[in-house]
């Protein structure tokens, strides 16, 4: 009979989806994650939905007793605004990724999955708008983002470690900005798209066309479609693929360019201010997508524009409901 997959994080924005996905395609899930359970993006029927803190190795051990194949996204995080801001809280997450390995080996998972990040990439290789892609050995020499970049670049290497010495089969995908309906929009943890979503409907709502952006707009990013996520994330650990992966769109936009997308699917235009002292993060960030297309055979495809007519349909809806 087959074991029981386990989401770490199941209450947050990508494990939420990532527990439905997995549902239908007949799995027996238990979802794990330190928020009660009315704070869950989302809580799936047929689903053992288990609230722990998983920085505790006892929770570790309790949750994944009888698992087969574990999805490790818990982690304290959030947009730029946050992880600048919250570097200690960042970094102990390192509790959870330590706990969660240990616990597996324990218990004799047979695939592990973790949820890294672009921000283990250097600093140094982000200073221009106009960047190349980052591939996956750009990580090295290692100069990630204080804190947050730093936790998981050194969690990717225990994966490896774990895996090398003690055979526990670990995957490591590198995640660039996913966004979608269902993710954080508002308190501070918000990621660019939600957050300019929000904005964006609130001069909607309010009839008060302006809108604040942070840093001059120019700097560059891509974003990722939370369902392209699902499928990479989904087809990496099914995979053989052993090394980090990069799982992230290569549709490079300036912030300036991703408001007029969002503009012209609100169908307005508001007068930018230029939030210059607010936090911004690199100059420049992108996806190569060279390797998982030679290795899966796939990539991110869905174009920012689909991705953000469902995202901004769903963020309005909150912020009218909210108002
Ligand atoms: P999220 O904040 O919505 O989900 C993370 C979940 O982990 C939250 O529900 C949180 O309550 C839970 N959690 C935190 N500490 C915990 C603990 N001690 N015990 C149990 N649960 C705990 O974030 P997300 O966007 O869904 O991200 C999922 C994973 O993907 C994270 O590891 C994140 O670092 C990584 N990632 C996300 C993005 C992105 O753009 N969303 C980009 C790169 C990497």
């Amino acid at each position: 009979m087959a074991g029981i997959t386990v989401v770490a994080g199941g209450g947050g924005f990508i494990g939420g989806h990532l527990v439905t996905h997995l549902l239908r395609t007949g799995a027996k899930v238990r979802a794990v994650d330190i928020k009660p359970l009315n704070e869950w993006f989302s809580v799936s029927d047929g689903v053992e939905n288990v609230v722990g803190d998983l920085q505790d190795i006892a929770v570790c051990r309790a949750a994944l007793k009888g698992a087969d194949v574990v999805y490790n996204l818990a982690a304290d995080m959030g947009g730029m605004g946050f992880i600048e801001n919250n570097k200690a809280l960042c970094m102990l997450s390192v509790l959870i990724n330590t706990h969660m390995l240990m616990a597996a080996r324990e218990n004799g998972v047979k695939r592990f999955f973790f949820s890294s990040s672009a921000c283990v990439y250097p600093d140094y290789r982000q200073k221009d708008a106009d960047v190349p892609g980052l591939k996956e050995s750009d990580a090295y020499p290692a100069m990630p983002e204080d804190g947050y970049g730093w936790e998981k670049l050194f969690s990717e290497r225990m994966c490896r470690h774990f895996r090398e010495d003690f055979g526990l089969i670990t995957r490591v995908g590198r995640y660039h900005n996913v966004y979608g309906p269902l993710g954080t929009w508002e308190g501070g943890r918000e990621k660019a798209p939600a957050a300019i979503c929000r904005k964006v409907a609130e001069a909607k709502l309010s009839g008060r066309h302006e809108i604040d952006i942070w840093g001059d707009g120019e700097q560059t990013r891509t974003f990722m479609y939370i369902d392209d996520c699902l499928e990479g994330t989904v087809r990496l650990m099914n995979s053989d693929i052993t090394e980090p992966l990069n799982i992230g769109s290569d549709e490079k936009v300036s912030i300036n360019q991703l408001v007029d997308i969002v503009e012209g699917i609100a169908g307005l235009k508001l007068k930018r201010r230029y939030q210059l002292d607010a936090p911004k993060g690199v100059r420049g960030r992108s996806s190569d997508n060279d390797l998982i297309k030679q290795l899966l055979g796939w990539a991110p495809g869905i174009s920012l524009q689909t991705g953000l007519e469902k995202t901004y349909r769903w963020v309005y809806d909150q912020v009218a409901r909210r108002a």
